[in-house]
């Protein structure tokens, strides 16, 4: 058997976002539509702060409107869900984002409960799920949303096929397996309590490990000619005393066995933020009345 291909998410990615400035382009020329994105960032956890900027940095390279609020890291709930408010009913702004983690006085529930989920790019509210479970037009999770066109571009119809999720958190198993389930797949969500889980992952066309668990799935757990969605972000020791990024994923192993694989970095990472720019343009379109 060959080797796997290797899944390129940073060329799709980069691809991805100028189509987007290209519609966003559309709109403005056609419409007088800027779609703009507001991101709030509480306190300064450092992945945040990197998150927060990269998102900013490629909003505005696709020519949309951004605005980036930071906000210290005693700021009360009461202060930030009003900040949500104001964003929901400001007319320059059709996606809101609020940076998770929010420091542990602040109900993370409570946050994405405020957002309007025509706004909720983020894909995370009850009516956005409640919406892609019932198989009607919603706002979608980035990352599932990225991995769906991953697996698109390779695969061509998901129609039919097996595809086991590794993991069933509403921000990325659950939505996965809803959006797989809406492509016609025949679905199964795996998690801690799964017995036998490599035997349940060898049943698979597809795989799509979102765990955070460095390196678990194995060669021998992957069925020949399955194609692997790896999600997770693991930092892992080198022999140096620095760390490295490894997937869910044995990576080397198991692109030996599968017919294509995302690689960590440069799989589905690249692909959450382009995809959360193309849910701000679909939002602004939706608010705008203008169709798909
Ligand atoms: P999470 O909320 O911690 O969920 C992890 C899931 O894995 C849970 O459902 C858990 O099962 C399951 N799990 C844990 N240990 C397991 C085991 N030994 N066997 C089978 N299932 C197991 O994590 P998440 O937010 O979904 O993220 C998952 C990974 O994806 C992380 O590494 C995260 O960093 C990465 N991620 C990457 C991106 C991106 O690329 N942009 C975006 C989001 C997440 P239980 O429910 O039974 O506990």
């Amino acid at each position: 058997m060959t080797e796997a291909a290797i899944i390129d998410g940073k060329a799709f990615a980069a691809r991805l976002r100028q189509t987007i400035a290209a519609d966003v382009a559309g709109l403005k020329a056609e419409h007088g539509l800027t779609p703009g994105l507001a991101v709030v960032l509480v306190g300064e956890d450092p992945a945040s702060q990197v998150y927060v900027r990269s998102k900013g940095e490629q909003t505005l390279e696709a020519g949309m409107h951004s605005e980036t609020h930071r906000l210290p890291a005693e700021t009360s709930q009461a202060e930030l869900l009003a900040l949500v408010e104001r964003l929901n009913s400001d007319p320059a702004v059709h996606g809101v984002l609020v940076q998770f983690p929010v420091p542990d006085h602040i109900s993370q529930a409570a946050v994405v409960a405020a957002i309007s989920p025509d706004k909720d790019v983020d894909g995370l509210t009850v009516a956005n799920a409640g919406r892609l479970a019932s198989g009607l037009p919603a706002l979608t999770p980035c990352t599932p949303t990225g991995c769906m066109m991953l697996l698109r571009d390779q695969l061509g119809t998901l129609s039919g096929k097996r595809a086991v999720v590794i993991g069933r958190s509403n921000l990325m198993g659950k939505p996965m397996a809803q959006l797989l389930l809406a492509a016609d797949c025949t679905v199964t969500i795996a998690h801690s309590r799964t017995h036998d889980l490599p035997a349940v992952v060898r049943e698979a066309d597809i795989v799509v490990a979102a765990v955070g668990r460095a390196q678990m799935v194995k060669a021998d757990w992957v069925k020949p000619g399955a194609v692997v969605i790896d999600v997770g972000i693991n930092r892992i020791p080198k022999d140096d005393g620095k760390t490295r990024l490894v997937g869910d994923v044995a990576f080397d192993e198991v692109k030996a066995v599968a017919s294509a694989i995302t690689p960590v970095p440069g799989g589905v990472g690249p692909m959450t933020i382009a995809c959360l720019l193309a849910n701000t343009v679909l939002a602004a379109k939706r608010l705008n009345g203008i169709g798909e």
